[in-house]
């Protein structure tokens, strides 16, 4: 028997989970190997429903075992520093992996604040999910019992892009419609949301009809967007800007992300943001076996949609290259853009029509539904969805 190609994906995100599934449908004579730091995908757009208590934190987690459970895949766990591009070799918890192709699928990390302080969060990993809705739930309970200084609650989401925007009307409507229901304290003229963006306007990347729509949500749910407004300092609770001071007891930093990926040698090539060149087939600029999906990959917008392309595109020409056919060129042609924009209303644009409201709310859901990885899991999320509807969302406090 032919000896099996040894593919190794490192990252298993939208772009190296989709690469992987692909490669699995179609029987090849290789050994498939996926890489993660932890043991589990996250499905970073429903990251601020666990810090607004729409969902349970273990929903938008599947763990990569369960995925793959019947299928042919080794799993390892742990971080990948370095490629030894001569040798084919990575390592892992001090052992050595050998690959022929190997596909790099390492995404992108959160611009971290420069400040630091308990009430600055990020919005990147589950746990700052967790932590966002813990120290929301913290400030509710110290007001509701007469333990914080003032009556007044302030919260500032601090980046004018889509997960800024999400995460501003996602917390505006958890407000509204579950923690002022539960609390008797404060009221909602005490509660305050700013969006601070440093930018003349928000949402720059996406069409200005969507651009709009989410302005004249912000406006119906009292959010005071600041816009040209630079951050100088912050200390303790007070934003120092260039031009005013914004008083927040939280800040949830949302001001962008940065390609990341192992150490490679200099002769590989980098664009002005450090994300990798790659070919039209995505094959690492002077590299002979070494493929790119995702955020790291430059030209390519930073977001699920390309990543999980690229993933099925990769996919497909790996497997045409191990049947020994020639590769098939395709375009990235972005399907449309979506969304939420607190509580049953999202907006969308697609074939030039741009549409907002609850139908596309309701298709904004059904397109993540469809995307959850496991029947279980969206089984689960379709349950929490639904119970929404009819309740408050979740107030428990995982400290
Ligand atoms: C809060 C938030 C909300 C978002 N909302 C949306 C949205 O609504 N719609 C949308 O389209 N996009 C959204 N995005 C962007 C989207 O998540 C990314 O574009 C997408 O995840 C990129 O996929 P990826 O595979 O490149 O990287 P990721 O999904 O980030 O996956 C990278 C994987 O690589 C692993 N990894 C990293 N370094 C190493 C290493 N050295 N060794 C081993 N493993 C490693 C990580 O653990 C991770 O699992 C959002 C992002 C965030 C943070």
């Amino acid at each position: 028997m032919l000896k099996k190609t040894q593919i190794v994906i490192v990252g298993g995100g939208f772009g190296g989970l989709s690469t992987t599934q692909e490669l699995l449908k179609h029987n090849l004579n290789a050994e498939i190997t996926l890489i993660d730091l932890k043991n589990y995908f996250l499905f970073t757009p429903l990251l601020h429903e666990i810090a607004t208590g729409s969902l349970d934190e273990n929903l938008i987690v599947t763990a990569y075992k369960q995925i793959f459970k019947n299928e042919d895949v080794n799993i390892l766990i742990g971080e990948i520093k370095e490629i030894d591009i001569d040798k084919k070799i990575i390592s892992i918890n001090d052992t050595n992996i050998p690959y022929d192709i190997l596909i790099l699928a390492t995404g992108a990390k959160a611009i971290k604040s420069p400040y630091s302080g308990k009430n600055i969060i990020e919005l990147k990993m589950v746990q700052d999910g967790i932590a966002i809705k813990s120290m929301i739930l913290d400030l509710m309970d110290c007001i509701d019992s007469g333990q914080h200084k003032t009556i007044k609650l302030k919260f500032a989401v601090v980046g004018g892009g889509p997960t800024g925007i999400e995460m501003t009307l996602d917390l505006a409507d958890y407000v509204r419609n579950s923690l002022l229901k539960i609390y008797k304290k404060p009221d909602l003229q005490d509660i305050e949301i700013f969006l601070i963006t440093k930018d003349d306007d928000i949402l720059l990347r996406m069409h200005p009809s969507l651009r709009k729509a989410t302005l004249t949500r912000l406006d119906k749910f009292g959010v005071k967007l600041i816009t040209n407004c630079e951050i100088h300092n912050i200390q303790n609770n007070r934003i120092l800007t260039n031009n005013k001071v914004i008083e927040a007891d939280l800040i949830i930093w949302t001001i962008g992300v940065k390609a990341q990926y192992p150490l490679l040698p200099n002769s590989i090539e980098r664009d002005e943001k450090g994300k990798l060149i790659v070919d039209d087939f995505l094959k690492l600029n002077n590299s002979s076996s070494i493929y790119c999906v995702g955020d790291l990959v430059s030209g390519y917008p930073m977001d699920a949609q390309a990543a999980t392309w690229q993933g099925k595109y990769l996919g497909k020409n790996i497997t045409r290259l191990l049947k020994k056919q020639k590769m098939a060129y395709k375009q990235y042609k972005p399907l449309g853009e979506l969304i939420s924009l607190g509580g049953q209303y999202a907006a969308g644009r697609a074939f030039g029509i741009t549409m907002s409201g609850w139908f596309v709310w309701f298709i904004w859901r059904t397109t993540y539904f469809f995307r959850i990885p496991t029947t279980r899991k969206k089984i689960a999320v379709g349950v929490n969805w639904f119970l929404n509807l009819f309740s408050t969302r979740d107030l428990t406090n995982l400290k």
